[in-house]
């Protein structure tokens, strides 16, 4: 990778480039190293999005909390400002902006710390640029997640600013794809969701019907959520899908 270059003076401009796409999607890369800012910026103009980059996390937080942006890529390294401090920010602000962080250690205790802070996604470094677009194109359709939004389901609740889930007095942990899962399932209660749905909207991805990634999250979600439990959640509804509902 290649440094960014120095800031010679405290005073400099905004360093900020504007690059005018087709689309009406308005994406913020905040990442300090030039050569995977540039990278990202191409690939994402090529599939007609409207990208700014900056290299600085000071400039990339003014960005984020006075203009409207669909999405933000967070590097989590950065000098001066990092990334935990940005998104914390834009958090503590109120904005709903999405968020995409990057993190060059695939460590979970990097990646909690991002989802707790309020992002909405993240991509560990080296990544293809396909799997960044198909996490993008994920948080796009998803939408913000961070609305003061606390969904209740018999004793499940799932508290989506906290990115937190317990059932009655107990708090479970989940993972990041197995708290996508049950909030899926829980944005719609009642509606049974096919294999197929459930594997475009959680993974991005169109599994071959034969495959069982779906049936065996879908396992482990319900090991945390129904198996310590008397009343079951989550029923599956035999040749069509999944449904969580209370009864
Ligand atoms: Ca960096």
């Amino acid at each position: 990778m290649v440094a960014a270059p120095a800031q010679s003076a405290a005073n400099a401009p905004i360093a900020v480039r504007i690059v005018r796409g087709h689309a009406n999607v308005h994406i913020l890369i905040i990442e300090d190293e030039s050569k995977t800012a540039a990278y990202l910026q191409k690939g994402l103009r090529e599939c007609g999005f409207v990208v700014d980059v900056t290299h600085q996390g000071e400039d990339g937080l003014y960005l984020a909390q006075t203009r409207d942006y669909d999405l933000a890529i967070l590097d989590v390294m950065l000098p001066e400002r990092d990334g935990w401090s940005i998104i914390s920010e834009i958090r503590r602000s109120g904005r709903k902006l999405p968020v995409l962080f990057l993190t060059a250690r695939d460590s979970v205790q990097d990646r909690v710390k991002g989802l707790e802070l309020g992002a909405d996604d993240y991509l560990v470094k080296p990544f293809a640029f396909s799997e960044l677009l198909a996490r993008v194109r994920t948080v796009l359709r998803r939408g913000p997640i961070r609305q003061s939004e606390i969904l209740i389901i018999a004793d499940l609740e799932l508290d989506f600013p906290r990115n937190r889930v317990t059932r009655g007095d107990q708090r479970i942990n989940l993972t990041a794809k197995e708290f996508w899962l049950l909030s899926l399932l829980a944005r719609h209660t009642g509606e049974v969701l096919s294999r197929t749905s459930i594997a475009e909207q959680v993974w991005d991805m169109n599994f071959d019907s034969d495959t069982n990634v779906v049936d065996v999250a879908v396992r482990r979600l319900r090991r945390k959520i129904d198996d310590p439990f008397d009343k079951k959640l989550i029923h599956t509804v035999r040749g069509r899908g999944y449904v969580l509902e209370a009864c």
